[in-house]
Order: C-alpha cells, then structure tokens, then sequence
C-alpha cells in the first residue's frame, strides 16, 4: 500500500502526471476536481451544493469535500495505494485524511509538489480554457481567485508536510516526459 498526494497550484499539470503515474505505480487515482464536475454534469446533489463555489474558484466547504473523498476511497478496498490529485487543499483536510488512512492502517507515504511561476500557470489556464470548457479556467479573475484560495487555505500544508517529512517537489516547468522522470526520482524513495 502506497498513497502519494500530488500537490500543486491550478494548472501545475497535476492531471496530466497523475495519468503516467496511476500507470508505472498501479495506483487508484482520486481527482477531487474530476469527482466533483462529474456530480455536477450529472447534476447529483453532491454537484448542486458543489456549484456555486466551483464557479467562483472557491474551495468547496471541507465537510462535504471530505465525506466526498472518504466515499471515493471505500470504493476501492483493494487497491495497491491511491493517487491523491487536487486533495487535501486545506489542514482540515490532511488531518481527515490522515485520521481517514489511520482508521484503516494506512498512511500517506509522501506528498510531492508540482512547482511552477504564477504568471506562467495562469497563461497555461486560460489557454486550457480554450479547450477544456471549463469555466473556471476562462476567466482570469476566477483563476486568480483560485490562486487566492490556494495561497491561503492550500500553501500551509507545505509545512504541515514538511513537519512530518513528507513534503519533496519538483520543478513543473519542461517537457511532460521530463517532469514525469523528476516525480518517479522522488516517488521512488517513498517506501
Ligand atoms: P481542480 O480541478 O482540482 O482545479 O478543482 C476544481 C474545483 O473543484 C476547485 O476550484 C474547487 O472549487 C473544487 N475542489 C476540488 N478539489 C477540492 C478540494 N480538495 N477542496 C475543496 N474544493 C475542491
């Protein structure tokens, strides 16, 4: 059992990662951001509640975020580890997520950072928004607004990581092929 979390500000290319190492480490892979634009496509409760914020750029309220992913975990009791993307964004969080692994012998194994310039990362966005029909890639403000969330509520578990030695990034600027081989060097020490 390995859980990894891959952490990262919008656009760091987090996604497109988590498809190469779901792959090489057979690992169940758990988008938040995926999970939570399925119940809204298919307009779930879940999605209703969800909307509003999403729309903003806001975080959506960690309770319901929470039991989400819990329910996206007990899926899979007997998966070799989970792919966490776009999950914990706040200490509330990663303290249930740690409670949540712990009730079932688990633990996160290691956390590892997507770095990239701000500016650099909105460009990719709102080119994104070109083609992904997101609506919270499209708009320049919702994507800043995303990077507020981030700054506040997602960047202190930099240090919440850290402190239990968990926290490792890499540079998320050059060829995907690359930055696949800089996470896989760190992934590759986790144990
Ligand atoms: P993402 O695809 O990861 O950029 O997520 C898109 C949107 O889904 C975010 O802007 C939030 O509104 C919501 N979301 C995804 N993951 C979380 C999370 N862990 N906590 C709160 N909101 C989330």
């Amino acid at each position: 059992m390995i859980n990894i979390v891959l952490f990262g500000k919008p656009g760091a290319g987090k996604g497109t990662q988590a498809e190469f190492l779901k792959e090489k480490y057979n690992l169940t892979h758990i988008s938040t951001g995926d999970v939570f634009r399925y119940n809204l496509k298919n307009n779930t409760p879940l999605g209703q509640e969800a909307k509003g914020y999403m729309d903003r750029g806001d975080l959506v309220p960690d309770e319901l975020t929470i039991k989400m992913l819990q329910d996206e975990v007990e899926k899979h009791p007997d998966t070799k580890g989970f792919l966490f993307d776009g999950f914990p964004r706040t200490t509330a969080q990663a303290d249930a997520l740690d409670a949540f692994l712990k009730s079932k012998g688990w633990e996160v194994a290691g956390t590892v950072a997507l770095e990239a310039d701000d500016n650099i990362l909105v460009q990719r966005l709102l080119e994104r928004g070109k083609t992904s029909g997101r609506p919270d890639d499209q708009d320049e403000e919702k994507i800043r607004n995303r990077y507020e969330e981030y700054n506040e509520k997602t960047a202190p578990l930099i240090d919440y990581y850290k402190a239990q030695g968990k926290f490792h990034a890499v540079d998320g600027i050059g060829d995907i092929s690359e930055i696949t081989k800089r996470l896989t060097a760190v992934i590759d020490t986790f144990n």
